[in-house]
Formats: C-alpha cells, sequence, structure tokens
C-alpha cells in the first residue's frame, strides 16, 4: 500500500514508562486518570487507551461523549470520565455506554437523573467546581447545594468532585496554593456520607509535578503521559519523561544551487554561499506551519541542519551544505531523536511560539502514524 513520505512514529514502550513514572511519583493512594481526549493529544486515542488498560489503567479522561463512545467500542472498561460535560441530545448514549460526565448545571443534571431512572440504571457524576480558573463549573459556594441536590435524584450518585488549576505551571506558587485551601475547604463543608463514593481531583501534569497538596485521591496527567514537562517546574524535582511522538520524512531531491539563490516564495533566503539543499515532502498541510520558515532545524545523517526559505503547503528546504553523503530517499527527523541529536516539541513549540500540547495535537492530528 503506498501512504505518505510523512509520519509520526508513537513510542508505546515510552508511553508505558512515562505511566509508570507518573505512578511512582504518587504512590499507591492515589488514582490516576489518564487524560486521553483530543486523540490522546495526536498519539491515537485507542491504542494509547489500550496500551495504559493493560498497565492496570482503569479511569480515562476525555473531553467529549464521542470519545467516551469509542472507547467503549474499543474495549476499555472502567471508569470513562466527560470531562466537557453533556447535554440531552447525548443522555442515551451515556446511560449505554456507562460514561461518567462532568456536571456544572442543574437542568442537566436532573434531566440524566430522569433518563438513568427510566433505564432502571444510575449514572455516575463529576461535579465541576470552578475553584479559579475561570472556566467550567459551579462556583465553590454553590458546591453543598449541588452535593445535595445529587443525593436528593434517583438515577445518579456522587462519583467525583472535579477542580482545575489555571497556573501549576507558572513561577508563582501562592494562587495554586490558594486554590487548592479553597478546593479542600468546600469539600470540607460538605457531609461526608455525600461523599464516601466521590473521588476528589484537581491535579493536571503541572500540579501532581509541583504540588503534593493538589493530588488529593486522584491526579489527571495528559502531557506528562506524553512525555514533557508542562512548562515551569523550578525546584521540583522533574519526572524522567520520554517523547512518545516522533515525525519524520524523506528527502526527495538533493541539489546544489549558486551563491546568491533565492530559495522558496518570496526568496526570504538567499544563499550566501554554493548551497546544497534537500527538498522535502513536508509543509504546513502537514502541520509543519509556515511559522517555521527560516526558523526551524531538522536532523539529517544524525546532524542538525537549518530550514532555509518559506515552508511551502506540501515542501520546505533543509541547508545540508555541511554534511556528506546524503542521498534523495534518505530519513529526516522532523521531531525526535537520529543519532545524538534530538529535537523535541518543546523546541518546535519555541520556533511556533506555542506550546508542545499545539505540536503534539498538530503533528499527530493531520499525519499517518506508525507504532513501535
Ligand atoms: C486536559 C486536561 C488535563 C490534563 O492536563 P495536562 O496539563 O496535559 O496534564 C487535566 N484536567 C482537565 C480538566 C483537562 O481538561
Amino acid at each position: 500500500m503506498v501512504s505518505s513520505y510523512n509520519c509520526t512514529v508513537i513510542d508505546l514502550h515510552a508511553l508505558v514508562h512515562n505511566y509508570r513514572c507518573i505512578k511512582e511519583r504518587v504512590g499507591d493512594a492515589v488514582e490516576v486518570m489518564a487524560v486521553v481526549k483530543s486523540d490522546a493529544y495526536g498519539h491515537g486515542m485507542l491504542p494509547v487507551a489500550r496500551t495504559l488498560q493493560a498497565e492496570g489503567n482503569s479511569v480515562f479522561g476525555v473531553a467529549e461523549v464521542e470519545e467516551g463512545v469509542a472507547l467503549r467500542k474499543g474495549g476499555i472498561e472502567g471508569r470513562i470520565v466527560v470531562l466537557l460535560g453533556v447535554f440531552a441530545d447525548c443522555f442515551t448514549e451515556v446511560l449505554q455506554y456507562n460514561l461518567s460526565p462532568v456536571v456544572f448545571d442543574l437542568e442537566s443534571l436532573k434531566g440524566l437523573a430522569l433518563a438513568a431512572e427510566a433505564a432502571n440504571t444510575e449514572i455516575g457524576v463529576h461535579l465541576k467546581v470552578d475553584i479559579g480558573m475561570g472556566r467550567l463549573g459551579i462556583l465553590p459556594n454553590d458546591a453543598e447545594r449541588f452535593v445535595e441536590t445529587v443525593k436528593s435524584l434517583d438515577g445518579v450518585r456522587l462519583e467525583g468532585i472535579i477542580g482545575h488549576l489555571p497556573v501549576a505551571d507558572e513561577v508563582d506558587q501562592n494562587i495554586t496554593l490558594a486554590q487548592c485551601r479553597e478546593f479542600a475547604a468546600l469539600v470540607e463543608k460538605i457531609d461526608p456520607q455525600s461523599l464516601s463514593a466521590a473521588v476528589l481531583h484537581v491535579a493536571n501534569s503541572a500540579a501532581l509535578i509541583r504540588y503534593t497538596q493538589s493530588r488529593f485521591q486522584m491526579v489527571r496527567p495528559g502531557i506528562s503521559l506524553y512525555g514533557y514537562q508542562p512548562a515551569e517546574i523550578d525546584g521540583s524535582k522533574p519526572l524522567d519523561l520520554k517523547p512518545v511522538m516522533s515525525f519524520k520524512t524523506k528527502i526527495v531531491q538533493v541539489k546544489e544551487v549558486p551563491k546568491g539563490s533565492g530559495i522558496s516564495y518570496g526568496h526570504t533566503y538567499i544563499t550566501g554561499r554554493r548551497t546544497k539543499l534537500a527538498v522535502l515532502p513536508v509543509g504546513y498541510a502537514d502541520g509543519y506551519l509556515r511559522k517555521l520558515s527560516n526558523k526551524a532545524e531538522v536532523i539529517i545523517n544524525g546532524r542538525r541542519v537549518a530550514v532555509r526559505g518559506r515552508i511551502c503547503m506540501n515542501a520546505c528546504m533543509a541547508d545540508i551544505t555541511d554534511i556528506e553523503g546524503v542521498q534523495a530517499g534518505d530519513e529526516v527527523v522532523l521531531m525526535g531523536r537520529q543519532g545524538n541529536e534530538e529535537i523535541t516539541a518543546d523546541e518546535i513549540a519555541a520556533w511556533m511560539e506555542t506550546i508542545s500540547y499545539e505540536v503534539l495535537c498538530l503533528f499527530g492530528g493531520v499525519n499517518r502514524r506508525e507504532y513501535r
């Protein structure tokens, strides 16, 4: 079968390694919700979830109901938490596939409870409290009353209380510590009987690494599973993570051009010497954004070389003047390791003025994947 020259390679051994690092860090008393939303940050939701399930993981986080259904159809058991909640048009799927939605408004909570009762079943819900993210959730003062409502409804049971920390990856620690305290305080006010089956959780990767106070009964790592530390982890011992995704292509032409040649659209690069170029069949349609023009580097024959000129829709040029023996057909590493060189998603993110998360979702989202 013919397939694109461009391909992401997903190293499932690295995924398992990262998962074990996280488990070891938080200890047996703290559960792990593996966040596999957005096709597991571009790594492929099902292969990632199946690998982690085989490692013993039993709680998964997705953004939408559709993803939860796909996990169940793919053989994922255990708990599947739908982080963005649910509308009435998905109640049937929530019940049929036993998903655990996040809830934050009484209307949909009551509707869900009625639907569950009618189907003679009970659905676990996670109450979302906005402890400072300014995104989804009820305000902390309303938590007690909301929990009472959940208790009064037959079709639903409180399976968790969830908060989210907006600045866990920033240098200043005071805000996050205060938000963890606020979460603990609101939980204190709730009748312990209502909480008996509820798991408390607020920590993403940054929080679980930097703040033991944020771990409560469960942590929700996403980016760290895929091998990246969140931006700032000053002071805290970093996890020994391995990047899971690499991104590769293959040279389609090697050629020499004279000094003074303009390269690619707009001639934004003019060669300052006689230059040997490798033409690569990768461009912004493959997620290798135009923003990387004249900025990115790639690895060829174990050496880092510069991308010259604008990145086109399906092509770009690397300067291989200083390396010997390069031929059309040779492998090029756009992200990942070759020989002693490595280009990480963090480095590409810096060139793109974004974060590793976006690079992984982007490359993984539009390219073929191979699993190791
Ligand atoms: C995406 C997400 C996470 C995972 O965050 P990372 O920074 O990738 O670890 C955790 N919790 C919620 C609610 C999320 O949406």
